[in-house]
């Protein structure tokens, strides 16, 4: 579940079934990228990206052009998933794909480089962001608003290379959405500056919102996740909450899928007033069904007033 940019970036690992649908695979991809080769423009644009929300940023800007799928199965973690033999076929046939990279998908990123057609560009949108601008912990750029600007722009940039005829249209596209993230940061910032200093604590479960919280005035007091895989020890648990409990933390920030006795645990040792609950790796049902639509949703559970 941790995504640490340090301690997860080489540490996947591929199962047998998995090494075997990538050998198949890989001969698909041989088979696809002599085809590739002698199409200069291919229509439509088959991308295929890492996880949900990139995906769906991908569609918002090619639109028509592109047929974009996705490589972690809705729903599931991109730190620990098994690949399906039908998203490995679709990396094979792929013109082009994007990684966030920085360790947040390296499994999926150990599957695109043994399976992927030799003609096709892989790009990891995480290289579009300032190195001086990373905390070297968190990779899930994408989930502040304006760090997601760049790797809108970063898409746009590949989508025109690949296909320079449409690239009025990418540009345009790209504009309107970075218009809407320009827009969720202000009401963001509006909506967060209202909030009193004493409601600014946050324990984060997944280490995947350092960056918003920076940016609209949150404070990390701890992250449950430890480095590594598997359940956080009593140790750092303790420490955790001793510290959470110092500094008056007054929300958890968790996903549903994290776990519910763990948090009740540290909410009650912690006297911690609320769960924020927020959807980040893989899109999910409405409203959370875009990645605009979870930014907005996540933004009125950060924003929100209530007590649980
Ligand atoms: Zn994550």
């Amino acid at each position: 579940m941790q995504c640490s940019t340090d301690n997860y970036s080489r540490s996947g690992r591929f199962s047998a079934t998995a090494m075997a649908l990538a050998f198949v695979c890989l001969l698909l991809g041989l088979l696809f990228g002599l085809n590739q080769q002698a199409n200069a423009c291919p229509r439509p644009i088959k991308v295929v990206c890492s996880i949900s929300p990139l995906a769906n940023i991908v569609s918002s800007i090619g639109g028509a052009k592109v047929q974009v799928k996705y490589f972690v199965p809705p729903d599931a973690d991109p730190h620990s998933f098994e690949p399906t033999f039908s998203a490995l076929e679709d990396v094979s046939q792929a013109h082009l794909i994007f990684l966030n990279g920085d360790g947040l998908d390296h499994l999926a990123e150990d599957c695109v480089n043994n399976v992927k057609a030799s003609a096709c560009r892989v790009i990891s949108l995480s290289n579009s962001i300032p190195q001086q601008e990373k905390n070297a912990t968190d990779p899930h750029y994408f989930l502040d608003p304006k760090m997601a600007k760049l790797y809108v722009k970063a898409i746009a940039q590949a989508l025109k290379e690949i296909d320079p005829e449409d690239a009025k249209e990418f540009d345009a596209n790209a504009n309107k959405f970075c218009q809407k993230l320009d827009d969720l940061d202000l009401r963001y910032r509006s909506l967060c500056q209202k909030l009193p200093q004493s409601r600014k604590g946050l324990v984060l479960y997944h280490n995947s919102w350092t960056y918003l919280a920076a940016r609209y005035g949150f404070t990390v007091v701890g992250v449950v996740e430890e480095s590594g895989e598997g359940e956080p020890s009593a140790r750092h648990l303790a420490h955790l909450i001793r510290d959470a409990r110092k500094a008056g933390a007054f929300a958890i920030v968790a996903e549903a899928e994290h776990g519910s006795k763990i948090l009740n645990v540290i909410k009650e040792e912690a006297r911690i007033s609320r769960v924020i609950p927020t959807v980040e790796d893989s899109l999910s049902k409405a409203p959370y069904d875009t990645y605009l639509g979870m930014l907005e949703a996540n933004l009125k559970q950060f924003a929100s007033t209530d007590m649980n």
